[in-house]
């Protein structure tokens, strides 16, 4: 089975290939194709939402069934903000340098207790016949008080799991905890149950 995975995040696009190739799916991506996909408007109020929406995009326009990620990162002291917001928290054109800044700026004297942050990952996928996958995976941690690590993308350098940040961890160990690799390990149990019942039906 060859997916399309419907994302214009490079760094998301090799957590995504890395997470999903031992599943034996081959993918393709928007660099493999001839013309560049249209940006999909995130128009929905939830991750779910607006993984569907991308997803169902690059459906529409590969005729391959498509995978998408919507996540972000929800912190409790902001009431859930930057939430579905994340990527254009500090405006849209925004980065993720100007993001953390913003977070930092935000949570400025905040001590470390009410620093509590969830990263949140919905996956969805949509076939050319219509059906629809869908899996959701979180991961709890704390905001540091200033970028620690290289590695990543995003907010990653802010994010402290078990006093790490995300950016200081290699690939395996991020992926293993993180609301995208559980995402899209629940996404690949219900993805090969899908396939068996579909063998079944034969
Ligand atoms: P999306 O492409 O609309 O799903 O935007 C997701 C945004 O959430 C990214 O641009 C990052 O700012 C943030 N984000 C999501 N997942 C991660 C992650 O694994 N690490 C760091 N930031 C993330």
């Amino acid at each position: 089975m060859t997916f399309f995975i419907a994302t214009k995040n490079r760094k998301k696009l090799d957590e995504m290939l890395r997470i999903l190739k031992p599943l034996g799916i081959s993918a393709i991506c928007e660099a493999d194709l001839e013309t560049p996909l249209e940006e999909v408007e995130e128009t929905g109020s939830t991750f779910a939402e607006n993984a569907f929406l991308k997803a169902q995009a690059g459906c529409k326009a590969t005729g391959l069934p498509s995978v998408a990620d919507d996540s972000g990162l929800m912190v409790d002291f902001l009431g859930g903000a930057p939430g579905v917001y994340s990527k254009r928290y500090s405006g849209e054109d925004g980065n993720d340098g100007r993001n953390i800044a913003k977070l930092l700026a935000a949570l400025k004297d905040v001590p470390e207790q009410e620093r509590t942050a969830h990263f949140v990952s919905s996956v969805c996928a949509v076939w050319p016949d219509g059906r629809v996958l869908r899996a959701e995976g979180s991961c709890d941690g704390v905001i540091a008080q200033s970028p620690e690590g290289s590695g990543g993308f995003g907010y990653d350098p802010v994010f402290l799991y078990n006093g790490i940040s995300f950016a200081e961890m290699s690939a395996g160990e991020k992926d293993a905890v993180s609301h995208r690799g559980r995402a899209l390990n629940i996404f690949r149990e219900k993805l090969e149950e899908m396939m068996r019942e579909k063998n079944a039906d034969k």
